[in-house]
């Protein structure tokens, strides 16, 4: 499955792009800059194979996401003048694993958040599925454990919509072809626990365009 993302580009994050999320997680609603950060190849894995975590680090908890990848190179502070399709022609789903009390403490003492993020297969994605660019206002995605639903987002919910994104990141560094953008997760995060089936669905509409069952 994974032999469709090159793996020697990047894994660009983007947190608190979700308004109830942040409120939920007690962090200010970013107004002018997305929060950014990055995931090292080593966090990729695919997610239809079993989610394994550490279990020695503290609670491990779940960020549902829809990643886009691009289709060409965006150089450093280009100016993103095109429609969405020109740049991005493939999304997918994926979870942004992270070990919430290893980011507290981070956080509390103004460090980098790596340690929680970035660990070995932090970030199970799915395989890339084309999609109708111009219409992803339409989609929306979700997460259920053991048949409940526990995150529903919506791409049009979110603060710093996909163009938006794009030339925002821009503006710091550049990207490359394949590289991946998680874009940020809904309200509903929760704590990963063992032995737990997932269901995780991207549709538009009525209609599922990916839907992907794995366990932990
Ligand atoms: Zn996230």
């Amino acid at each position: 499955m994974l032999d469709k993302i090159t793996i020697n580009n990047k894994v660009i994050c983007v947190g608190r792009n979700y308004a109830e999320h942040a409120v939920e997680l007690r962090n200010s609603i970013p107004e002018k800059e997305p929060v950014l950060f990055m995931k090292p190849l080593c966090s990729l894995v695919n997610l239809e194979e079993k989610i394994c975590f550490p279990d020695d680090l503290g609670e491990v908890h779940y960020e549902t996401e829809i990643f886009l990848r691009l289709n060409k190179d965006i150089g450093y502070k280009h100016i993103i003048d095109r429609p969405l399709s020109f740049y991005i022609s493939e999304i997918g789903i994926a979870l942004d694993l992270t070990l919430r009390g290893i980011q507290k403490q981070l956080k509390s003492c103004g460090l980098p958040w790596e340690k929680s993020k970035s660990f070995d297969a932090s970030c199970p994605i799915s395989k890339p599925i084309t999609a109708d660019i111009n219409k992803l206002d339409d989609v929306s995605f979700m997460l259920s454990i053991d048949g409940a639903i526990r995150q529903k987002g919506y791409i049009k919910e979110m603060i710093f919509p996909p163009k938006t994104l794009l030339q925002k990141i821009s503006n710091h560094f550049s990207m490359k072809k394949d590289d991946i953008i998680l874009t940020g997760t809904p309200a509903g995060t929760g704590v990963l626990e063992k032995n737990k089936s997932l269901n995780l669905r991207i549709n538009m509409h009525e209609v599922t365009l990916l839907n992907i069952n794995t366990n932990t």
